[in-house]
């Protein structure tokens, strides 16, 4: 047996490279990185491939390891190459993510030390910079020190975890959920009625309530679908409001939807995963007044803050709310029960073992300090209303309402034929172009353009750029319509 242990360890200990090995693939590494940054505003913000990537089965798991050359490039051909790139400014469609080079530092050294971020005993210091951070947030929303919060995947996550546990401090049971109703708008973000569903709350009454023109929650029909529910012996419990909607960034009206809840023992969730980190925004924080009256917010780093994916934020008003629907107690975590001094983010979550998110988002913040962000959050806003103000100019084309945060939506009207088919052809020419991705929706049966403007690296030029590739689209598309 010892003979058979000397074997197993002499291959086993190929799992940790010498310093040599390490100094080799790093380099190789960061050479990658290096390269595509120094390019970064040049490289195309989409590319169409013929094969969308199927050529990576060809690198099948084998015994034997392959050298870090060839992975590197299998993975740029593969993996890196086709598709939308978000690292690019030019990304303007659905909510731009990021990619901030500070925080690929930070994951770097979480992962080296893999400290545990899930429990207080095990990772004291990873759960006081968390928690540190999450109080950050809830003082930017105004909620008080008694709210908590936790560092998640990304907003769907956020808007389980906040559903769950306004479900649970409402006290709603099964046995009443088709008598209780749930108030949104048509524009809520799709990963709601996904999050109702996984919390087993689809057999509540799901009301849609109507938008203003500039697709806002109504709220006075909201207080008269309210009114109207309790007379009619149902328990109105929850709304969910948007600070920032996907398809046109609208905020509803938050205050008014917080007191409304306040007065009728309901639930008011926000989700915020775009537009909510705009509280950083001097220029556009007004939008969200009233946030802080809410009982549980979502907001995306990797949105707002331009973070790279995977890290989603939400915030609870009330901690022992946020706590008795998420906590656990299991033996063989006794050891880590006697030393509370913080919550957990097991506590306050699905998740017990996660990534240790929260280098990611310290390292930028502080190594850059705050004012470049809000700088950034700032410029989106005056770019957006740039972009909306130029395009409305631009003959042929019409625009949707004026942006509140960082959305502007738009289409183009040919003299005949089909709106809708002409704006789809738009949408496959700026996709085959690739210098920028715009995207588009459907509003109230109008195929229509959306331009979003959330990435760090979109500027001026960016949008230059995105008009000029626009005329030049409709250019083309009418010599053939
Ligand atoms: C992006 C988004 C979500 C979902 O967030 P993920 O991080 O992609 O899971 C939810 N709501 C809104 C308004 C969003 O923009």
């Amino acid at each position: 047996m010892i003979d058979e242990i000397t074997n197993l360890e002499q291959i086993a200990r190929q799992l940790e490279p010498s310093a040599e090995e390490r100094e080799n693939m790093l380099g190789k590494v960061t050479a990658y990185a290096e390269d595509f940054l120094s390019k970064i505003y040049e490289l195309p913000a989409y590319r169409k491939s013929d094969d969308n990537g199927s050529g990576i089965y060809d690198f099948p798991l084998k015994d034997e390891p392959v050298d870090i050359e060839t992975l590197i490039d299998s993975m740029k051909e593969h993996v890196d190459l086709p598709g939308i790139n978000p690292a690019s400014g030019g990304h303007l469609g659905y909510i731009p993510g990021g990619g901030i080079f500070h925080s690929a530092l930070g994951d770097y050294l979480a992962d080296i030390m893999n400290k545990y971020a899930g429990v207080f005993f095990a990772g004291p210091g990873t759960v006081r910079l968390q928690n540190m951070l999450i109080r950050w947030m809830n003082d930017l929303v105004g909620y008080p020190g008694s709210a908590a919060g936790n560092l998640t995947s990304g907003g769907s996550i956020s808007n389980l975890i906040g559903i769950v546990t306004g479900r649970d401090a409402i006290g709603l049971k099964a046995k009443d959920y088709e008598n209780s109703v749930i108030y949104v708008t048509e524009q809520a973000h799709h990963s709601v009625n996904k999050s109702v569903r996984i919390a087993g709350l689809n057999e509540c009454i799901i009301r849609k309530i109507p938008m203003d023109d500039a697709f806002r929650m109504d709220f006075s029909a909201l207080e008269t679908a309210v009114e109207s529910d309790k007379h009619g012996r149902l328990r109105p419990w929850l709304v969910v409001s948007s600070a920032g909607t996907t398809d046109t960034g609208s905020v509803d009206p938050l205050g008014a939807i917080g007191d409304l809840c306040s007065a009728n023992e309901m639930w008011h969730h926000v989700d915020g995963a775009y537009g909510a980190f705009f509280l950083l925004s001097d220029i556009a924080k007004d939008k969200l007044a009233g946030i802080g009256k809410s009982d549980s917010v979502v907001m995306d780093p990797h949105k707002g803050l331009f973070l790279p994916y995977g890290t989603g934020a939400v915030l609870v008003h009330d901690k022992e709310k946020m706590y008795n629907s998420h906590y656990y107690f299991a033996n063989y975590m006794q050891d880590a029960n006697n030393d509370q001094q913080e919550l957990s983010p097991a506590d306050l979550s699905p998740e017990l073992s996660t990534h240790f998110r929260s280098l990611r988002l310290w390292f930028p913040l502080m190594l850059c300090g705050l004012k470049p962000f809000k700088a950034a959050l700032d410029e989106k806003i005056l770019l957006t209303r740039y972009f909306h103000e130029k395009i409305r100019e631009v003959d042929g084309f019409e625009v949707g309402p004026y942006p509140e945060l960082s959305v502007s939506t738009f289409r183009y009207v040919p003299e005949r034929g089909d709106a809708n088919e002409f704006n789809a052809r738009i949408i496959e020419e700026i996709h085959n172009d690739g210098r920028v991705f715009i995207s588009s929706t459907m509003i109230d049966g109008k195929f229509t353009l959306r331009l979003a403007v959330l990435h760090f690296r979109t500027h001026k030029d960016t949008v230059d750029l995105t008009i000029e590739a626009l005329k030049e689209a409709v250019v083309k598309i009418k010599a053939a319509f």
